[in-house]
């Protein structure tokens, strides 16, 4: 069992600590850490929040990286914990499968994808819980505990987006979804206003996946980009085939553009405006499914960009009646006190849920942040907007949401009722669990 200390432990760097790191080796090995008294799991610390990571001791399943069957007549896997989707997605898609849904990066762990009950770009039924069949999993008694959509349903409702706090995930059998190409057909149109963003999104019922990327807004005005995309359905022109994926690390060339042009008040403006005018022309019409879903992961250590205090994300879901109202004061906000987001991104939402998953109806708004000398004032100031307007944030992303912003909601008291049941003695539990008091 490798054990090591760490101190940058989640994607956007934005957490610091110096837990022990241990790597058990199999379920033996797992099973004596359930000896320990206060730790969590961690896949591939690709969380943007700090729901991977315990001050005293993580528990990173990166050995149980064993994909333990896949039917490819019906399309159904099942692999362990620690899998990166990138190994699942290797294997599935010269078979003519893809996953249901996926999250913007690949270098997740099947694990981190449940517990966090991942969303991508779909249309509909846009989480992953939609397609999960079955969960073992070691709880804090070390036994271990199989559960499926009617077996043991509540502790498999509360595990899918339980941020670990449920046990150790050691597998998961998930439903696939067919494709016959390993192509995309995509879309790029440009909306220089409400009414036409509104009138784009209508097209949503010709594609399968939609994202809209803002370049700027505020003042009722609002521009950028909608993506639209399908799997290319020809069978003749691509057939599947393996992919191999390229892992590149940021040059210092790109490094050093980026930091500049992303880190500035002005310089991002004009760099956002820029894309905007260049992709609205320039864009592929059939484009691979990496280059679709995963465009983040064209330098595998983008995160870099954002120096030592690192950025954050926050995501929230806004009813539509207050979109508008909510995006004018937010950019009144960042105008005022000279902040700035560098990548935003909303998307039309409608998911039901239980517990503490990311659920409503309504535009989800998610803005990458970088953290500088106005991170308390942004902090504070977004969570009396999460209040004022009783808005849902995906905790599954957050390190900035206060008790305040949950402690009277039905949701917040099932799942804290769930967790007493599961893990009355809270071994597994994380800076995130404890700032939210669960
Ligand atoms: C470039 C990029 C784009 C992204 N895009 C999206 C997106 O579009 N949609 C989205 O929803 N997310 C997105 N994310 C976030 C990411 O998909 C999730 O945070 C995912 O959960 C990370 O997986 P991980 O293996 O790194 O998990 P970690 O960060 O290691 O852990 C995440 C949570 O899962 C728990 N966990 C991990 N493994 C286990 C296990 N075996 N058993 C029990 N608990 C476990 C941890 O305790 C923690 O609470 C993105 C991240 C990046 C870096």
């Amino acid at each position: 069992m490798k054990s090591q200390s760490n101190f940058s432990l989640n994607w956007s760097g934005n957490t610091k600590a110096t837990p022990r790191i241990i790597y058990p080796k199999n379920l033996e090995e797992l099973k004596k850490i359930m000896s320990e008294k206060n730790f969590i799991i961690a896949g591939n610390q690709r969380s943007f929040g700090d729901n991977s990571i315990n001050t005293n001791l993580i528990v990173s399943m990166k050995n149980f990286k064993q994909i333990l069957n896949f039917d490819k007549s019906k399309g159904i896997i099942e692999a362990q914990g620690g899998v990166l989707l990138k190994d699942v997605l290797g294997l599935i898609v010269e078979a003519g499968w893809f996953v249901p849904v996926t999250p913007g990066s690949k270098y997740v762990s099947i694990g981190g994808m449940v517990a966090n009950n991942v969303h991508g770009k779909n249309i509909s039924n846009n989480q992953i819980k939609h397609h999960i069949l079955e969960l073992k999993i070691l709880n804090e008694n070390n036994e271990i505990v199989t559960c499926t959509p009617t077996q043991k349903k509540n502790y498999f409702e509360s595990t899918i987006g339980g941020f670990g706090l449920t046990g150790c995930i050691l597998s998961a059998k998930f439903r696939l979804k067919k494709i016959n190409s390993i192509f995309m057909n995509q879309e790029i149109l440009e909306f220089t206003s409400y009414n036409s963003f509104f009138s784009l999104l209508a097209k949503s019922n010709l594609y399968e996946y939609n994202v809209n990327w803002i370049e700027s807004f505020g003042n009722g005005s609002i521009k950028g980009l909608c993506y639209f995309g399908k799997h290319e359905n020809n069978n003749n022109s691509d057939p599947l085939q393996k992919f191999n994926f390229k892992e590149k690390e940021i040059d210092f060339f790109n490094y050093f553009i980026l930091k500049i042009f992303t880190q500035n008040y002005y310089l991002i403006k004009l760099t956002k405006f820029i894309f905007r005018k260049f992709k609205k022309i320039f864009y592929k019409k059939v484009s691979g499914f990496d280059e679709f879903f995963y465009p983040q992961d064209y330098f595998i250590n983008w995160n870099k960009i954002y120096g030592k205090k690192g950025f954050f994300q926050a995501q929230f879901l806004v009813k539509e009646n207050n979109f508008k109202d909510i995006m004018n004061k937010i950019a009144k906000f960042f105008k005022d006190e000279k902040i700035f987001s560098t990548f935003i991104i909303i998307k039309k939402f409608d998911e039901k849920g239980k517990y503490l998953n990311f659920y409503g109806q309504g535009f989800s708004i998610s803005m990458d942040i970088p953290i500088n000398s106005n991170f308390e004032k942004t902090k504070n100031f977004l969570n009396s907007i999460f209040q004022e307007y009783d808005i849902k944030v995906n905790f599954s992303k957050d390190s900035i949401a206060n008790k305040d912003v949950i402690k009277n909601k039905e949701e917040y008291s099932e799942f804290v009722k769930e967790l007493n049941l599961i893990s009355p003695e809270r071994k597994f539990n994380s800076i995130f669990s404890k700032r939210l008091e669960m």
